[in-house]
């Protein structure tokens, strides 16, 4: 491949890379991806995911009488962000929502349906379409798949880009290497950063997003933060890099994800000394850091049967359970003596939540959706709060064409983790859906700048 020239160079094989790379190929470009990890298959945030791409005014809304539309799940954004959120961005994604997973189910063939028994976290809408299992492994493995069945992309793994040069009208070669040392140079028209964030470097995260440097890492062991360095390199703006998604439920040890879907469908957090700490229902990114401010850093994820049967879809969920991460019990006093809580506090917790939940009293922590209230028998799991990955970094426009004071850079785009996200700042910005949406928008949407059909 020694100084080869093509059409498009994608670093990265995630989400963001592999839209880009179908998009690009949709218009008979022919696309390189090279992939750093040999991992990425399980190891990519995308394949760590649990699927959930949100669209507003997408074909399956329409058909189940969802009323929702671009601009309002613009508002969502807005309205989670506090008018926070990148406004270009978060107007391109909006728009190009509904036609991205039209796209993805048509043309790649990914079985999106949407999920309509809950609702995350500051979506006004049933919005969020996902792949039946719920799992971001899923989803991936259908963009692989339709990539290798395509002539026009080339991946190959283990292969890193570290460089681009550029002479400040194009892109003039592009740096990449394998795991044993060699380097190769090869001249592409375009190049598509698709590298995600840096929450896997400890060292940046406590830079930039302290308040979460010593939680649990729990996304792919790949986002080293390559697309900041090359885009250093560059000159490249950057913006929002405090941004970040946190989760509040990842089980410990287990290393498992417990979907926030429990809280939604009334499940409530305790700490190890029997109390709850906060409304759970304000989003579980925003929760990482009240549940790692407990005791120990844990928390205990309490549910019931209807909650248990109710989660049983997402893949995660059915590994929980397999891996026996759910401690049942028939009542509160024999489940705080299970897991070692005092019975009396917990007792009198639950006895609060379930007041709040059937309205007989105001929630202390003025949570006010509950879907149901608890009942017995009751099941637990430990869990700790993580970091997910980073949604600061390059600045791009509505073609995802990474700017270099406010102008793109001719031939640069950037896509997922590796661009701002839409979250605004810090972790309580994060809607669910705003990683994967990131991804395969700005990917597609650099897809298609790629063919100059933007
Ligand atoms: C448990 C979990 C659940 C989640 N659920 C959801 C969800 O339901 N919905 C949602 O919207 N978001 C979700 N997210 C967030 C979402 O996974 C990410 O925002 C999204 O997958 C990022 O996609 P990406 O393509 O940018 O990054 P990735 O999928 O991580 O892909 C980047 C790839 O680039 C490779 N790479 C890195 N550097 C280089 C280099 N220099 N050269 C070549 N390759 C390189 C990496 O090895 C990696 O494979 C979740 C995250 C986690 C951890």
């Amino acid at each position: 491949m020694s100084e080869a020239t093509f059409d498009v160079l994608v670093a990265g094989a995630g989400a963001a890379g592999m839209a880009a790379a179908l998009a690009a190929s949709d218009r008979g470009l022919e696309v390189v991806v090279v992939e750093a990890k040999e991992t990425y298959r399980l190891g990519s945030n995308t394949a760590m995911s649990t699927s959930m791409v949100p669209a507003g005014g997408s074909h399956w809304q329409r058909s189940a009488g969802v009323d929702d539309s671009p601009e309002r799940f613009y508002a969502d954004i807005m309205a989670k962000t506090k008018g926070a959120a990148d406004p270009v961005v978060a107007g391109a994604l909006t728009g190009v929502a509904p036609d991205l997973v039209t796209w993805m189910a048509d043309r790649v063939g990914v079985p999106l349906e949407l999920v309509t028994d809950f609702q995350y976290p500051g979506h006004s809408a049933d919005r969020c379409h996902a792949v039946p299992d719920r799992a971001g492994r899923t989803l991936h493995r259908h963009l692989l798949d339709e990539a290798a069945r395509r002539p026009e992309v080339t991946l190959i793994a283990p292969m890193r880009l570290t460089a681009v040069d550029h002479d400040g009208s194009q892109v003039v070669s592009a740096r990449l290497e394998t795991p044993d040392g060699s380097s190769e140079e090869v001249v592409p028209r375009i190049v598509v950063l698709a590298t995600n964030g840096f929450g896997a470097r400890p060292d940046l995260v406590g830079r930039y997003i302290p308040e979460i440097k010593s939680a649990l890492y729990h996304g792919g062991d790949g986002s080293s933060g390559d697309a900041l360095a090359i885009g250093a390199s560059l000159g490249a703006d950057v913006g929002y890099l405090d941004a970040y998604q946190g989760h509040g439920s990842v089980a410990s040890p287990h290393g498992i994800l417990v979907t926030w879907a429990t809280v939604m469908h009334g499940a409530v957090l305790v700490n190890t000394v029997g109390k709850r700490f906060g409304d759970e229902t304000v989003g579980y990114s925003e929760y990482a850091v009240p549940v790692l401010k407990q005791p120990g850093g844990m928390a205990w994820v309490v549910l019931d049967d209807r909650i248990d049967r109710a989660c049983r879809v997402f893949k995660d969920y059915q590994d929980l359970v397999e891996a026996n991460a759910i401690r049942w019990s028939a009542n509160a006093a024999e489940l705080a003596g299970v897991i070692g809580l005092p019975a009396a506090e917990f007792e009198a917790t639950l006895a609060t939540a379930r007041a709040a939940a059937t309205g007989d009293s105001g929630d202390p922590f003025g949570r006010t959706f509950w879907e149901e209230p608890l009942r017995s028998p009751l099941g637990s799991i430990k869990v700790t709060g993580a970091l997910f990955h980073t949604q600061g970094g390059l600045c791009v426009d509505e073609h995802a064409r990474v700017l270099r004071n406010g102008s793109p850079i001719p031939g640069l785009c950037a896509a997922g983790g590796a661009a701002v996200g839409i979250s605004g700042h810090g972790a309580a910005g994060y809607l669910a859906g705003n990683g994967l949406l990131s991804a395969l928008g700005l990917g597609y949407l650099a897809g298609r700048h790629a063919a100059n059909e933007d």
